[in-house]
C-alpha cells in the first residue's frame, strides 16, 4: 500500500466514525454514539514531523512480547508502535494525541485465525448480534436499541452465531433455555420485522410484522412467531433476495468491522462459505464465494476498512478432478495484498469429504506443488479405539502424503488443521513432526455436550494437552479462533471463558481437565495468531516496529471473575494506529 493510499483511508475512517455514529452503529456496543469527534491530524499536512501521532499513557500494557513484558506507555507514528515502555525517544508534541489509560488493561489487537466475517457482512437486514444477550431483557434491550438507529420498517435481523443456551443468566427463570417470543419481540420492536435464527438453519423466530411478510410469501410461522422445518430457510432465502443490493452488502460489512472493533478483534482469516444455489437449501452459511468479498473490497477501496481481514478460499468439490481449485491455483495469489486486507491459503476446505473415496487427498497434493497452504477442519472423534478412522486422522494422512511428495511443503507454507475437537496426543504429534498447525476454537461453548467416546472423553478441542504438546522443544504451532459467525460467537471473550472454564453456555462443564490458563489463550488469540497468519514480525504483540494494533479493556481480564470474562469489552480500539472504536470512557488531550 503506498503512503498516499494509507493517507486516503485514515481521512474516510474518521469520516465513517462520524457516519456510524449517526447511523446508531456503536449502540451494538451499548456506547452512547456522537461522542467520538476526530479532528484533523497535523502530520498529514506536516509529513516531517517527528512527534508520535498517538500515546497512551498510565495503563498496564500486556505486550504478549516474549519477555511477556508490561508496560505502561506506548507511542505510535504512521501505524506503528514506535516506542514501548518509556525511553524518553519520544515526547508529546504538538501534533501528539495523548491519551491517559488511568491504570486500564490493554492487550495487542485480537487476532482471530478462523471466523466468517465475511458472511457476516454479507447480511440481509440489520444483522444485530446476539452474541452478548443473556436474557429475554437483554434481546429486547438490544434489539430496541437498534431499531432506535435505522428506518422505521426496517428488517432487523439475527442470522447465527446466537444459541438459546445463550439465554441462560438465571437457571430458575421459566424464560432460561428459550427463543424469545412474538409477543415479547413485538413489545421491543414493534415498528420493524424482526428475524432470529440459530445456526445454519434454524430454528428461528419472528415478531408480528415479520410473520404478516412470511406469510405473505407463503412460509408458515407458528401464533408464537417459531419457524421450523425449511421455513427459516426460506425466510432467508426470502430475505437475502429482496435486502441484498450492493449498498446495503457494503452498510452490512461496515456494521460487521464496527461490531469486531467494539469486542477488539482487529484481525480476521476469513474461511469462505458454502457456495450458495440460490435455493432454500442454503442455509446461513451459504454465500456466493465469487462475489461475496466485493463488498469488503469496495470498503477497503474507499479507505473505510477498519479492522485487517485475510482471505481464505474455499473449494469443496466432488468432481474427482477439482477443476475450480485447479484454476484457482492457477490465476490467484496466495498472501497477497497489502496490510490491511491480503489473500491467504485454501480453506476451510480443499474438496468435498476427507474419505479415501473422495478427492481429499489428490487436493492435498494439488495445493502441495502449487505452493499454497491447506487448511481444513476436523469435527469428529473416535468413540472407541476400534472405530472407523476421525477426519482429522484422514487429513493429517492427507496432509503426510502430500508433504513426502513436496518435502517441507507443510512445514514452510504451515498447513492448519482447525477445530480439532477430538484429537489425540498420538495425531498432534503426527502432524507436529511434519510441520503442521492447529487451529483451536471454542465454539462447543454454545451448544456442546460431555461426548461419551472413550477416545476424547471430553468436548475440546485439548487445549491443555495442545498447549503443552507446543511447549515441547520444536512443539506444534497452535493458535486460537472462534469458527464464528453461524455456529459460534466472534466475541473472543467468550472462546476465552471456555478455554479457561471448561464451562458452556448453560455453566455444565465439558470440556474437563483441558482448561489453560487466561495468559496461555490469550497468546493463542495474539501473538501465537500473528505466525498463523504468516504475520509475526507485523501482528499480535505490542513492539516497536510492529503494526500499531490494540485494544483497552472495559475491566482487567487477568484479574476478573471467571463468569465477567464474558462481560470483556473494549472501550477503545486502535488500528494501525488510528482510534477505531471509542465508548467515549477514556480523555485525550492534544493532537
Ligand atoms: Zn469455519
Amino acid at each position: 500500500m503506498t503512503t498516499d493510499n494509507r493517507k486516503d483511508r485514515r481521512f474516510s475512517r474518521r469520516k465513517f466514525m462520524k457516519t456510524a455514529a449517526a447511523a446508531g452503529g456503536t449502540l451494538l456496543a451499548g456506547s452512547a454514539p456522537g461522542m467520538w469527534k476526530p479532528e484533523s491530524k497535523k502530520r498529514h499536512k506536516r509529513p516531517s514531523n517527528p512527534d508520535p501521532d498517538l500515546m497512551l499513557v498510565n495503563g498496564r500494557i500486556h505486550t504478549m512480547d516474549a519477555a511477556n513484558r508490561i508496560v505502561s506507555s506506548v507511542a505510535i507514528k504512521d501505524g506503528r508502535f514506535v516506542e514501548v515502555g518509556y525511553s524518553h525517544r519520544y515526547r508529546e508534541g504538538s501534533g501528539t494525541r495523548v491519551i491517559d489509560l488511568r491504570g486500564r488493561t490493554v492487550v495487542p489487537g485480537i487476532i482471530d485465525n478462523h471466523n466468517h466475517i465475511v458472511l457476516m457482512g454479507n447480511r440481509p437486514g440489520y444483522h444485530t448480534p446476539l452474541e452478548n444477550a443473556y436474557s429475554i431483557p437483554d434481546v429486547q434491550a438490544i434489539y430496541a436499541a437498534r431499531a432506535a438507529g435505522i428506518p422505521r420498517g426496517a428488517w432487523i435481523t439475527t442470522i447465527g452465531g446466537f444459541h438459546s443456551n445463550h439465554i441462560y443468566a438465571n437457571p430458575a427463570d421459566p424464560t432460561s433455555g428459550r427463543l424469545p417470543t412474538r409477543a415479547e419481540l413485538d413489545a421491543a420492536v414493534p415498528d420493524n420485522p424482526a428475524f432470529i435464527e440459530i445456526g445454519f438453519t434454524g430454528p428461528a423466530v419472528t415478531n408480528s410484522a415479520g410473520k404478516a411478510i412470511f406469510e405473505s410469501q407463503g412460509i408458515t410461522v407458528s401464533d408464537t412467531g417459531a419457524m421450523s422445518g425449511n421455513n427459516p430457510s426460506r425466510a432467508l432465502l426470502y430475505l437475502r433476495q429482496t435486502l441484498l443490493t450492493p449498498a446495503e452488502r457494503r452498510r452490512s460489512v461496515i456494521d460487521a468491522m464496527n461490531y469486531a472493533a467494539s469486542v477488539g478483534v482487529t484481525t480476521h482469516l476469513d474461511q469462505g462459505a458454502f457456495q450458495a444455489t440460490n435455493t432454500a437449501s442454503d442455509g446461513a452459511a451459504h454465500e456466493d464465494n465469487f462475489t461475496m468479498h466485493i463488498p469488503f473490497l469496495e470498503v477497503y477501496g474507499q479507505g473505510e476498512g477498519i479492522v485487517r481481514l485475510r482471505i481464505n478460499f474455499l473449494h469443496m468439490e466432488s468432481d474427482p478432478n477439482t477443476p475450480e481449485l485447479v484454476q484457482r491455483l492457477k490465476n490467484a495469489f496466495p498472501f497477497f495484498g497489502d496490510d490491511m486486507v491480503r489473500t491467504g491459503g485454501i480453506g476451510e476446505f480443499i474438496a468435498q469429504g476427507t474419505s479415501v473415496t473422495s478427492p481429499f487427498a489428490a487436493a492435498a497434493q494439488k495445493v502441495a506443488q502449487a505452493g499454497w497452504r491447506a487448511e481444513v477442519h476436523s469435527l469428529g472423534r473416535r468413540q472407541t479405539p476400534s472405530s472407523n478412522p476421525a477426519d482429522f486422522e484422514l487429513e493429517i494422512m492427507g496432509f503426510e502424503a502430500a508433504n513426502a511428495s513436496f518435502p517441507g511443503i507443510v512445514r514452510e507454507t504451515r498447513w492448519v488443521v482447525a477445530h480439532v475437537p477430538g484429537i489425540t496426543q498420538e495425531w498432534i504429534d503426527r502432524l507436529q513432526a511434519i510441520g503442521g498447525n492447529l487451529s483451536l476454537t471454542g465454539w462447543q461453548y454454545l451448544a456442546g455436550n460431555l461426548p461419551t467416546s472413550t477416545v476424547a472423553p471430553y468436548a475440546g478441542p485439548p487445549f491443555r494437552m495442545i498447549v503443552d504438546s507446543g511447549n515441547r522443544a520444536d512443539g506444534i504451532h497452535s493458535g486460537m479462533s472462534s469458527d464464528g459467525m453461524q455456529i459460534a460467537p466472534m466475541n473472543p471473550w467468550l472462546h476465552m471463558y471456555y478455554a479457561t472454564t471448561g464451562l458452556n453456555a448453560r455453566r455444565v462443564l465439558i470440556n474437563p481437565g483441558q482448561q489453560i490458563t487466561r495468559q496461555e489463550v490469550l497468546s493463542l488469540y495474539t501473538s501465537h495468531n500473528g505466525w498463523f497468519l504468516h504475520e509475526e514480525d507485523q501482528l499480535g504483540t505490542i513492539e516497536e516496529g510492529k503494526l500499531a494494533d490494540l485494544v483497552v479493556l472495559n475491566s482487567d481480564y487477568f484479574a476478573v471473575a471467571d463468569d465477567d470474562l464474558k462481560k470483556i469489552r473494549s472501550v477503545l480500539t486502535v488500528v494501525d494506529g488510528e482510534v477505531v472504536y471509542n465508548a467515549g470512557v477514556l480523555r485525550w488531550h492534544g493532537g
